[in-house]
């Protein structure tokens, strides 16, 4: 099979192509995924690359965590997927034993890991997948889409519904809104009926959200007293209910705090701001806050998140950037900076446009601006 191999740690060319790496070994629980799309983050693929041997990374390792395709066979212990199925992959691997994982919560695993660094993950045109890392893809969305969507929608819902418990009718603050974490929320609150104000840090990414998100609502913390504005545009002016915290900048994560209202919960997952930020803990007791952190998402609410897309609830993203497999250093070089709307995918084949959609996504490059 056609794969990216990386087969040491280090820039851009430490990745290579090759026309006939030997196909993947499927076992008794795994799905062959004929792989179609998958998407280049910051952590689990420009991290991984350059500094892979702190994630303990074996070499040679094929990156990608959130393969999208065609389930092309299954191993003799898979009961929820069969051959045909479309997919893509959450990322998330667990033991299925631990006491995490016993009682139902995968995603605190204590032998938790992700595709493509502990195994072999999606950038090629083959990958065995553990069918409890699957979620379906529905007919309407794309596999472009769906790879920009197996990571980010899973732990979205999972800090937003479960740990924010964001609601109907209420305000959520979403920062790092232009980011794959940060378009999820505002598509899963909108699709609960709640009210998103995006945050970004630039003129261009408030454009941005506003002409690919359709966000109203979008404030730069660029900008001095943003979090005053955010506070403004909460229903009665007294702060949002939640604040989607996913990029952990010391510079801003205690205005973010300060826009939630008596009682509220400051979700979070994600570090590139930065990962130590101060926190004021008097902010904290005498308005009844709550901080909350999660990795991932249990396989209950992947199905539920996935059961939304299906229902036509809850809307795919958008997806810019794309590139073919041929362009991977291209890719990452386009994900290691900060230019991008949503993540960085990459199109391992021509999209094959199920019954009742438009036409194929065609690989088109894109270089941030
Ligand atoms: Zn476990």
């Amino acid at each position: 099979m056609r794969a990216a191999v990386l087969h040491r740690f280090g820039g851009t060319d430490a990745l290579e192509l090759h026309d006939d790496w030997p196909d993947p070994h499927v076992g008794p629980g795994d799905a062959l995924v004929e792989v179609h799309a998958c998407s280049v983050g910051r952590a689990l693929d420009v991290e991984a690359r350059g500094r892979g041997a702190d994630f303990h990374v074996r070499l040679p390792r094929i990156l990608g965590s959130d393969p999208a395709g065609v389930v092309r066979a299954v191993g003799s212990a898979v009961r929820d997927f069969r051959p045909g199925d479309r997919v893509v992959s959450t990322s998330s691997l667990f033991c299925g034993r631990c006491e995490w994982c016993r009682r139902g919560d995968t995603h605190a695993c204590e032998d938790h890991g992700a595709l493509g660094i502990q195994r072999d993950g999606g950038d090629a045109e083959l990958c065995a997948v553990p069918a409890g890392t699957l979620a379906p893809v529905p007919d309407h969305v794309s596999f472009v889409q769906a790879a920009a969507m197996g990571v980010a929608y899973p732990v979205s819902w999972n800090l937003l519904r479960h740990a924010g418990r964001l609601d109907a009718g209420q305000d959520v603050l979403v920062m790092g809104a232009a980011g794959g974490l940060g378009i999820a929320g505002v598509l899963i609150a909108r699709a609960l009926g709640a009210h998103p104000i995006a945050a970004v840090g630039s003129p261009q990414r408030m454009r941005q959200c506003r002409e690919l998100l359709g966000v109203q609502d979008v404030v730069s913390y660029a900008d001095a007293g943003w979090g005053e504005r955010v506070r403004g545009l909460s229903r009665d002016g007294r702060g949002v209910d939640v604040v989607f915290e996913n990029i952990s900048d010391p510079a801003t994560f205690d205005d973010a705090l300060s826009t939630l209202r008596t009682g509220g919960h400051l979700v979070t997952c994600g570090s590139h701001g930065g990962g130590t930020v101060p926190l004021c803990s008097q902010r904290l007791y005498r308005r009844n806050l709550t901080v909350a952190g999660r990795t991932g998402a249990s396989v209950t609410m992947t199905r539920e998140v996935f059961a939304l897309v299906a229902e036509g609830r809850l809307q795919p993203p958008p997806v810019p950037h794309v590139f073919p497999l041929e362009e991977i250093a291209a890719a990452h070089e386009a994900a290691a900076g900060r230019g991008l709307f949503n993540r960085a995918v990459l199109q391992i084949r021509p999209e094959v446009p199920p019954a009742g959609r438009g036409g194929p996504d065609p690989p088109r490059r894109q270089t941030p601006a």
